[in-house]
């Protein structure tokens, strides 16, 4: 549950900001706690523009939480995150960030897009308009230039055939790259996933796979919190591990998960 609104206050007195001038993204010495019990615990983490990372460690090691932070769609109890030189969801006021009262209008700022593993879409909206929504009634885009962009992204996606179709009558692979098209819609400067793939039945992994990896191909600067070995090796330029709310491997893809299968005597 989130703070109120303008109430919660983070100090920002003994975050480590070294050299973090390069960072496009960047996560300082952040903490998240759920009533006792400590979820993140001191995580720093930047990312420079277009770098992919991908996350992983155990279910209930705190990956998605991190997520959530990153959009704050939950707040931090100490340390401080920004993405693209801003505090989404902060004003930073004598030392101190004070959460801004129009958190959706803030996120709406950020541009970050999130796709997650249940693909929430607006069922009673055709696929173009789900795609449409944001850009058109959020970012103020006019609905014509709003649909346009949409079928757009649509057609990257491979979804070109199915516009007028609603989500209803979709597989779950074609409802995630719908989700996905959705999240670049309103142009996102970062795109975080968690897990995309992990509800959906096996056949239907490498189409939203091959979503992402065209993404990672385009320069977009990503989170990843995936499971999938060889898809992880395949993107990530770093490989990051949590567990128990810290971090406690990064590196190469090569140097965290080892050489590709295979080539492991
Ligand atoms: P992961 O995504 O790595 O599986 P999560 O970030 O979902 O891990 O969860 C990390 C820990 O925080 C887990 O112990 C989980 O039960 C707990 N947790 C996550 N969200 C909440 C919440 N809203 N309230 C209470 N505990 C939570
Ligand atoms: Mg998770």
């Amino acid at each position: 549950r989130l703070p109120r609104a303008g109430r919660s206050a983070v100090p920002v007195a003994g975050v480590d900001r070294s050299g973090r001038d390069n960072a496009f993204l960047s996560i300082r010495n952040v903490s998240k706690r759920f009533g006792d019990r400590e979820v993140l615990r001191d995580v720093s983490l930047d990312a420079r523009r277009g770098e992919v990372l991908v996350l992983t460690g155990r279910s209930g090691s705190g990956k998605s939480t991190l997520l959530h932070l990153v959009n704050h769609l939950q707040a931090v109890d100490g340390g401080e995150i920004l993405v693209d030189g801003r505090h989404v969801g902060y004003v930073e006021r004598g030392g101190q960030l004070v959460e801004v009262a129009d958190l959706a209008r803030a996120r709406a700022e950020a541009r970050i897009g999130m796709v997650f593993q249940h693909f929430d879409l607006f069922e009673n909206l055709s696929v173009l308009d789900n795609v449409a929504f944001a850009p058109h009634h959020v970012h103020g885009l006019s609905e014509e230039a709003a649909r346009e962009r949409a079928r757009q992204l649509l057609v990257r996606v491979g979804l070109g055939e199915h516009l007028g179709s609603f989500p209803a009558t979709l597989s779950g692979g074609q409802r995630q790259r719908v989700a996905i098209a959705r999240a670049l819609a309103v142009d996102p400067v970062v795109m975080l996933f968690d897990e995309p793939t992990s509800a959906l039945d096996p056949e239907l992994v490498d189409e939203v796979l091959d979503t992402v990896r065209g993404l990672a191909a385009s320069g977009m600067t990503m989170l990843v919190v995936t499971h999938h070995v060889e898809f992880a090796r395949e993107i990530a330029d770093r490989v990051v591990v949590l567990a128990d709310g810290r971090i406690v491997a990064q590196g190469r893809p090569d140097e965290v998960l080892g050489g590709p299968a295979g080539a492991r005597g």
